[in-house]
């Protein structure tokens, strides 16, 4: 039961209750309806029998019996017999024995081979003539006949009853978790693009589903209101932090250019130099990825050389890499035309070579790798370095994660790969890591070459 939709549990719990008042509800109308009509047949008997008394007169010792005596009505037999039990007059139904030793009063019930009788006999004195008997005969098994065929009818009609009542009840129930199965979409589609804008908006209701998303729909406003103040909170801080590092970083090189220090303080102010320079790329990260969540952040995209452009950046790179014993290798396809923002691809790709290079050992290599289909540009950026733990390969992706904090100084944020992937993705592509622990770290990114209008 546990994996059935609430759905199905109702719609099946419905039915089953709905069959089983019916089913009870029946069966007691049939056994009254039962007795009913046995009683009614009965009665109808002794009646005619009585009525029957007032067809037959005696005349000169002789009986004189109306003609009505013979007619049949409601399936009653009449006959009439002697004191001694021998037949005079009437009808006998087609079947009956006619065994039964004469009463008066009483109800007999016979089971004969033909079926089964109810007999009623009454003696009484006829002026002129003496003691007479009068017989009613009438079938028990018609009766049951008819009461059996209403209940085979409604042994047809329960079973379409119920598939009736269970589409009912199934419509109905869909019709009312309606309402959950929309909270339901709206909150995997706010998981999904991580749009916290979005509402489940059924509008003003009474019952409890209303009530329910009403007020999921407020948390979401809250949520969203809280959200976009820390985004403004970061995206102020990362202003406001701007001037004061770009003031540090233009001190440090106007002492660094006084030849008067001497060379502790030469070494020192390059420290400090450093670590603004650190400070200012942090600050950049953040403040990229702040217009990015609030949705300012635009791209200017212009169809250009991808190939030559890879291959500038990897030449760059390459002077950075070799002070550290690292080669850098490209297998770059020409002519690879794409529409992309070119400051932001030579952001990611410095990140990802960077990365390559900072992860990896002296006499390393770190190999970009570009090619093309007839839509778009597969590039891949991979190294034989440290490599990345299965654990940490899923979390890389996240906001100032870093994998191994031992190994990383502090001009690593754990914010580039994050600008990364947003900058991959507002190009309508996408970006995946394969690494294995010690072998070395695979990126591959994909993206489309014609230019996404809706960015
Ligand atoms: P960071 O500024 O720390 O490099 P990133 O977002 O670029 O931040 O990377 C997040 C973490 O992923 C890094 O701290 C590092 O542990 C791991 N990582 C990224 N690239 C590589 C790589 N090529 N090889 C091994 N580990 C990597």
């Amino acid at each position: 039961m546990k994996k059935w939709s609430l759905k199905a549990k109702l719609t099946v719990l419905y039915t089953f209750f709905m069959t089983l008042l019916t089913c009870v509800s029946l069966a007691i109308l049939f056994s009254l309806s039962n007795q009913e009509i046995l009683t009614s047949v009965q009665s109808d008997l002794r009646e005619q029998v009585h009525k029957g008394m007032d067809e037959i007169e005696a005349e000169e010792g002789s009986l004189d019996v109306d003609s009505d005596f013979m007619d049949l009505e409601k399936g009653i037999y009449l006959s009439l017999y002697s004191e001694d039990g021998a037949f005079l007059y009437g009808r006998l139904p087609y079947g009956y024995e006619n065994r039964e030793t004469l009463s008066d009063g009483i109800l007999q019930t016979t089971q004969g081979s033909s079926g089964k009788w109810y007999v009623y006999d009454l003696k009484y004195w006829l002026e002129g003539y003496g003691n007479l008997y009068i017989r009613g005969v009438t079938s028990v098994t018609a009766a049951e006949n008819s009461i059996r065929i209403t209940l085979r009818m409604a042994l047809i009609i329960l079973p379409l009853l119920v598939v009736f009542t269970g589409i009912l009840g199934y419509r109905f129930t869909r019709r009312t978790l309606m309402p959950v199965r929309r909270i339901t979409e709206t909150v995997q589609r706010i998981r999904r693009d991580e749009d916290l804008s979005r509402r489940v908006g059924l509008g003003k209701g009474n019952d409890e589903i209303y009530q329910l998303s009403e007020t999921f729909d407020q948390m979401l406003e809250q949520l969203e209101e809280s959200f976009g103040r820390e985004k403004q909170f970061t995206s102020d801080v990362s202003h406001e932090l701007r001037t004061p590092v770009t003031v540090i970083l233009t001190q440090c090189d106007a002492i660094l250019d006084q030849e008067e220090i001497s060379p502790q303080q030469r070494t020192q102010i390059r420290l400090i130099r450093k670590k603004a320079q650190d400070m200012a790329q942090m600050i950049s990260h953040l403040l990229l990825l702040s217009r990015a969540d609030q949705g300012r952040q635009q791209l200017a995209k212009e169809r250009l050389d991808l190939s030559e452009l890879t291959e500038m950046v990897v030449q760059e790179q390459q002077l950075l890499a070799e002070k550290k014993g690292i080669q850098v290798l490209a297998e770059i396809e020409p002519q690879i035309y794409a529409s992309v923002d070119e400051s932001f691809y030579i952001r990611m790709l410095v990140n990802l070579i960077s990365n390559g290079i900072s992860y990896n050992r002296p006499g390393g290599w770190v190999r970009v790798r570009m090619t093309q289909t007839e839509t778009e540009v597969q590039g891949s950026v991979e190294d034989n370095g440290i490599g990345i733990s299965p654990e940490a390969l899923p979390r890389i992706w996240e906001r100032f994660y870093r994998a191994d904090v031992s190994r990383t100084d502090s001009s690593h944020s754990g914010l580039g790969l994050s600008m990364v992937k947003w900058i991959v993705n507002a190009h309508g592509g996408s970006i995946r890591a394969e690494s294995s622990v010690g072998k070395g770290s695979r990126f591959l990114f994909v993206l489309p070459k014609e230019k996404n209008e809706n960015l």
